[in-house]
Order: structure tokens, then sequence, then C-alpha cells
């Protein structure tokens, strides 16, 4: 999160916002939670666990969904050969990309 979801000013890293004191603490805590789950996802490949590595992939996908998040998910369930999961996952990263005109 770089910018406050309710004044739009820029985000200091503060549990509130410098601008409009809202409590953006919460918001915050659900992008350190998903970073968490894809840094685990990314163990999880490390070390040749695919069902692990889906998991939290998911997990992280369902908590901040980005076209970095997506890409993991759709890696991790092509990677455990759940393959309907990765072309439903691909449409999302396809969907996502132009939301963020990457
Ligand atoms: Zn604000």
């Amino acid at each position: 999160m770089q910018r406050c979801p309710v004044c739009n000013a820029r985000w200091n890293g503060n549990r509130n916002c410098h601008r409009c004191k809202s409590d953006i603490g919460k918001l915050a805590d659900i992008e350190t939670a998903s970073d968490d789950f894809y840094q685990q996802a990314i163990a999880a490949y490390e070390s040749s666990d695919y069902p692990a590595m889906l998991n939290y992939a998911t997990r992280a996908c369902s908590l901040r969904r980005t076209p970095k998040t997506i890409r993991m998910a759709a890696c991790a369930a092509l990677l455990s050969e759940q393959f309907d999961a990765a072309l439903n996952l691909r449409g999302k990263f396809i969907s996502s990309k132009q939301e963020n005109h990457i």
C-alpha cells in the first residue's frame, strides 16, 4: 500500500493516515500476512512441496490480489497438476494486468 485508501495521501508506514487519521493499520497487517504467505510459497517451491506451495500461494492471493500473487498461485497450480485452476488464474492474471495497466 502506497497511498491511503480513504484520502489518497501518501502512506508513511504509520497505522493511522497522517492526513485523514484513518486507521489503516489493519490493511497494512493484511498486506504483511499476504507477503508472509508469499514467502512461505517460495520456501515450499524450493523444497519441491508443490501442494504446500499452492496452499500458501492461494492464501497470499486471497489476502492481496496482485499480478505477482496471482502468477505465483497459477505456477503452484501448474506444478500441482491442477490445470483447471491454473487456467482460471491465468484469466485473473490477465484481468489484473489490465486493471493495473501493466
Ligand atoms: Zn488518509
